[in-house]
């Protein structure tokens, strides 16, 4: 089963990834996931789009294409995908369907987190993850169990995002209504989109998203 999550930063896409990831055999392919690891490893690739994520804009349709079409064809990906932050432009999203074409793979579920813009900016500002396996918290809405130490792999350190600033944060809020919103009637023209309610707590956003890809 491959799926894709679509929602603007903040909704719980990489929560409710992680989560179907530990639930059933499927891989998270977060594209948000890949550029930091790029940044992080000094790479040219990492080089050139340090200061486009620093500045809250996209990263070249071209670049992420490629970038998603090589990750699919690992063979990690064989039992099922979800996509989490890809596409995120029209041209992403046509390119998305010729290559799945090409490939004799299809999109099962395309999952739309809809969620009130007001809450996103307290959702990205309390937002850290763990430095040893990637797991998502919040400081008020997703604390681990035990303070300072990992729910996942028992480590005690933890980082946040640079881009994870309010002001970076307006930015991708916009840059998300002008580029991303419109694949909602992209999806929604071609009957696969189905809308949960990503306001409510975790484990219910997760549940209902279970009785998306499990049933109907
Ligand atoms: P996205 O991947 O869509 O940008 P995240 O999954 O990283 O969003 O979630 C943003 C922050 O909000 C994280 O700190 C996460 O713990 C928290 N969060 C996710 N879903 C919810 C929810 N349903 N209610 C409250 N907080 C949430
Ligand atoms: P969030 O879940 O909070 O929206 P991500 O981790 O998905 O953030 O993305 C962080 C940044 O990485 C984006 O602001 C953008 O610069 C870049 N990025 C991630 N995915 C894509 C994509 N599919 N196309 C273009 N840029 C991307
Ligand atoms: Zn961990």
């Amino acid at each position: 089963m491959n799926l894709i999550l679509l929602g603007p930063p903040g909704a719980g896409k990489g929560t409710q990834a992680q989560e179907l990831e530990r639930r059933h055999k499927l891989v998270q392919l977060s594209t948000g996931d890949m550029l930091r690891a790029a940044i992080a490893s000094g790479s040219d690739l990492g080089n050139e789009v340090k200061t486009i994520m620093d500045a809250g804009e996209l990263v070249p349709d071209d670049i992420m294409i490629r970038m998603i079409s090589e990750r699919i064809d690992q063979p990690d990906c064989a039992n099922g995908f979800i996509l989490d932050g890809f596409p995120r432009t029209t041209a992403q999203a046509e390119a998305l369907d010729k290559m799945l074409d090409e490939k004799d793979m299809k999109i099962d579920h395309v999952i739309e987190m809809s969620v009130d813009s007001e809450v996103l900016i307290k959702r990205i500002a309390g937002r850290f993850s763990c430095a040893g396996c990637g797991a998502g918290y919040h400081d008020e809405f997703q604390k681990p169990v035990q303070d300072g130490v990992c729910d996942h792999c028992s480590k005690t350190e933890f980082t946040r995002r640079p881009d994870d600033n309010p002001e970076t944060v307006r930015t991708r809020l916009d840059t998300y209504e002008a580029q991303t919103a419109p694949l909602l009637p992209y999806y929604r023209g071609k009957e696969s989109l189905r809308t949960v309610d990503a306001m409510a707590e975790i484990d219910v956003v997760t549940a209902e998203i279970e009785t998306v890809i499990g049933g109907a």
